[in-house]
């Protein structure tokens, strides 16, 4: 089986993975819309006492705050240099209920179909060559009945010039080439490839940012960066 994964996109993140857990570095974004997607997901999946799985968990920030949250969580990535930073901090925080893994979704769900109650992928689908199999390997790792969170960047002209010409040319919040436009991902086609994996929407969100108070919130405003949540039929 062919894997789906960018070589150079795995490359990227690997080359910064040592800066994953300073909070003023090329990672800032993330660990500033941690605690609103954290408790987006919570507030719906009830993570305390759940098996969780993050997809694309690069240096940890998501799957080290469910942990602290209560959740028995694995978090798999194909960049070795970011698995070994987040792992390091897991050990440094002394957190625990987290482990971390070199291994595909896709290879994950073939091993243990149907083992997590909750399923976490943010900001990765929009790295990746075919979304729509991760999607499908998503699916399936889920318990039916489970919860289901995908977080990634809409393509329109806004997106294009926020997510690219601002964040990576103007404010230099992320490196040049972080984000390529073609890859970004209408909500209605991220719906689609849930659909197609036998899931239910059930919400979106959308996660804005403002330059001058450089603060994010969420919102109903889909239009750049957003998330929704999924859930398998029981
Ligand atoms: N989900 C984390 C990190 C996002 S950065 C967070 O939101 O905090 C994107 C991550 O996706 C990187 O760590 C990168 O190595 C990973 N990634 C890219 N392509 C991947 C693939 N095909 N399989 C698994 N991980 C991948």
């Amino acid at each position: 089986m062919a894997v789906n994964v960018d070589p150079q996109e795995i490359a990227k993140f690997s080359e910064l993975a040592h800066r994953w857990w300073d909070p003023e570095s090329e990672f800032r974004p993330l660990h500033q819309i941690n605690p609103l997607r954290l408790d987006w997901i919570d507030q719906r999946a009830g993570v305390r006492g759940k098996r969780v799985v993050d997809i694309g968990c690069g240096g940890g920030i998501l799957s080290d705050a469910m942990a602290r949250r209560g959740a028995d969580v694995l978090g798999i990535d194909l960049s070795t240099k970011a698995l070994r930073v987040a792992a390091l901090h897991a050990l440094e925080a002394g957190t625990s209920g987290v482990q971390y893994r070199e291994v595909s979704a896709e290879a994950l769900a073939d091993e243990a179909p149907a083992a997590f109650d909750v399923v976490t992928c943010m900001e990765m689908l929009e790295h990746v060559p075919d979304p729509s199999l991760v999607v499908a390997a998503c699916a399936k790792l889920v318990k039916p009945d489970g919860w289901l969170f995908f977080s990634t960047i809409n393509r329109n002209p806004k997106a294009f010039l926020f997510a690219i010409v601002g964040a990576e040319h103007i404010l230099k919040l992320l490196p040049k080439g972080t984000h390529e436009y073609a890859k970004f991902i209408k909500p209605s086609e991220l719906a689609g490839h849930c659909r197609a994996a036998g899931l239910v929407v059930n919400e979106a969100c959308g996660l804005e940012y403002n330059p001058f108070t450089r603060r994010y919130w969420l919102s109903g405003d889909t239009s750049v960066n957003y998330m929704i949540a999924c859930r398998k039929p029981a």
